[in-house]
């Protein structure tokens, strides 16, 4: 079958021929097929082929070049190609039970941060009661300040073994490291990079290698495209198991400096074929807006919900402000069960 024209490049009037044909030769080089139209105002180069690592040269700057329709996305492996079927993602299995993301609609629900162990546990149990699928908690913590509360590293991803022993929930936590890869690989079913983290590419590359799900946060800055770059990143290098997260972008415009990008659920799922979940807790930074913006979530068609809870929110040691106590959790889960029952 012939490549699809990705690429447009719609050149200069009254461009010379020799100009037009050196950068016919520069856009060969790439091993793509290149037609050249002419006759018109403006000679045309349509590109068909890969034209990503062309894209990544500035064509619109170069010489003689009057504008550039790309017309295929520049991340291959995240795009959703016609009517592709979604990607479906399996948490655990290994000691824990399996869940399935991209169908139906999951709840994986925990603390901000693992503080110590009988907390740790007992929380995996509550969630789990509440009607979680996968627990959370984070070990290893990326804190603004560096007086802040930092995790409790290493013993934390003990305790989030233990609560999966406890529970069968598979566990997901945060790599923040390289360095740590290996050992939050071991212990959990699902490795978080967080928001700071999306651009870190020699982390990505690594994770790519990791035959381990990820659960990969938007960048508080980051556009659609760059979120669905620093994916391709993971799949590109061989990793295909991944899970997109909305946790909302940073506005001055917004309460608490932060609004919960809805709207970019339903625009990656239509630009891509890998799950997407929303995180409301970060998406708000303030435990009254976590439950409507829940329910919105799960009306707004996203896969899952990530939210932070605790037993004792008022004394967390990181988000408490965000995180909803057990009862108002149940309250949550319930009321998601319902909107998405209404729905489907
Ligand atoms: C978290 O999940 O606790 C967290 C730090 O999230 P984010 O990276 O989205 O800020
Ligand atoms: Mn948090």
């Amino acid at each position: 079958m012939a490549a699809e024209t990705s690429l447009i490049l719609i050149l200069e009037a009254g461009i010379p021929a020799t100009r037009r044909n050196r950068i016919r030769g520069r856009l060969a080089e790439f091993g793509v097929e290149v037609r050249v139209t002419t006759g018109g105002e403006h000679d045309c180069l349509e590109v068909c082929g890969e034209h990503y690592p062309i894209l990544t040269l500035s064509p619109e700057s170069w010489e003689g070049v009057a504008r550039v329709v790309t017309l295929a996305p520049d991340y291959p492996h995240a795009a959703r190609k016609g009517d592709q079927p979604r990607t479906i993602v399996t948490v655990g299995g290994d000691g824990s039970d399996p869940v399935r993301i991209g169908e139906g609609f999951v709840v994986i629900g925990g603390p901000c941060s693992i503080e110590e162990e009988a907390r740790g546990i007992r929380l995996a149990e509550e969630v789990k009661r509440a009607g979680a699928s996968i627990y959370r908690g984070g070990a290893f913590k990326p804190r603004t300040s560096p007086y802040a509360f930092q995790g409790l590293q290493e013993r934390g991803l003990e305790i989030l073994v233990q609560a999966r022993e406890r529970t069968q929930l598979p566990i997901v936590t945060e790599v923040m490291d390289t360095a740590d890869i290996g050992k939050v690989a071991e212990a959990a079913d699902l490795l978080q990079v967080g928001s700071r983290n999306m651009q870190n590419y020699s982390l990505l590359k690594q994770l790519a290698q990791l035959r381990k799900p990820v659960l990969l946060k938007r960048g508080y800055a980051a556009t659609i495209r760059e979120f669905l770059l620093a994916a391709e990143y993971l799949l590109s290098g061989g990793n295909d198991q991944v899970i997109l997260c909305e946790r909302g972008i940073r506005s001055a415009a917004g309460e608490g400096g932060v609004i919960l990008d809805l709207g970019a659920v339903p625009e990656l799922q239509r630009r891509s074929h890998l799950p997407v979940i929303v995180d409301p807790s970060h998406g708000s930074s303030d435990r009254r807006r976590v439950l409507p913006l829940a329910r919105a979530a799960a009306a707004v068609g996203a896969d899952g919900l990530l939210v932070e809870v605790h037993d004792d929110p008022q004394h967390a040691l990181s988000d408490g402000q965000q995180a909803l106590s057990v009862p108002d959790f149940t309250r949550l889960v319930e009321e998601v069960t319902a909107v998405r029952r209404v729905i489907e």
